[in-house]
């Protein structure tokens, strides 16, 4: 129980600290009132009469078409939207957009969305805080870690565009309903070590001579480098 309480107490101190920026970043903290909400990572605040586009720094969440990609939307909007907030301002990322960290009613926005399991934390941030948050989110299996090996949405978005769609939905309709104990999530992909194509049970090709990498996911195929099959849509 002590080991809770203090491990506790450290997080909300580094919490803080990120926050109130003692931290190597040059921020500033500023008032604005959130006007729109693009995505779990994206909002729009009102600031002196002016609309600043803010990415949440330090994490990702699902995209729009992707399992739980609504949901954490939806976690962001009843969190801030129509309410003031104060924005912990960065950089500027390559797309315009402000990267910063907000703040409401004590709690931290990024934060938050990922102890709900509704984001990752960026491995290149390294926040420590963020990672350690993550690993319990995923213990607990809460939000989208109710799958074993969700698609991350950076490799989400490195699919062609007509297949964003199609990996969604598979994620949602058959990945997330099998999660009954002892069920060992048998779904094995086959990549095509020549055309670097991957395939799911029941596609022709599944068992084609050169067809000999096998994935247990869609992300870790993707990781790898391979391509879904144009005809089995994995
Ligand atoms: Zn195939």
């Amino acid at each position: 129980m002590l080991r809770l309480i203090s491990r506790r107490a450290v997080v909300l101190l580094v919490l803080s600290l990120l926050f109130f920026g003692i931290t190597k970043e040059s921020t500033e903290t500023i008032a604005g009132k959130v006007v729109s909400v693009s995505d779990g990572d994206t909002v729009t605040l009102l600031i002196d009469g002016q609309q600043e586009k803010i990415r949440l720094e330090g994490i990702d969440c699902p995209e729009k078409g992707q399992a739980f990609g609504r949901r954490a939307k939806q976690f962001t909007s009843d969190m801030v939207f129509g309410k003031m907030v104060s924005l912990k301002r960065l950089k500027k990322d390559r797309y315009g957009r402000t990267l910063g960290w907000i703040q409401v009613d004590g709690e931290i926005l990024n934060i938050e969305l990922i102890r709900a399991g509704y984001a990752w934390h960026y491995k290149e941030s390294s926040s420590p805080v963020l990672s350690l948050l993550e690993k319990e989110a995923r213990q607990k299996r809460k939000g989208l870690w109710i799958e074993d090996n969700p698609l991350t949405p950076w490799n989400y978005r490195k699919l062609p565009r007509n297949k964003h769609m199609l990996i969604g939905s598979y994620n949602k309709q058959e990945t997330v309903p099998s999660k009954t104990p002892g069920d060992k999530q048998g779904l094995i992909f086959r990549g095509n070590v020549k055309s670097h194509k991957f395939h799911k049970p029941g596609c022709l090709s599944y068992t084609c001579k050169n067809c000999i990498k096998e994935f247990s996911s869609i992300d870790e195929a993707i990781s790898a480098g391979y391509e879904p099959c144009r005809k089995c849509i994995p």
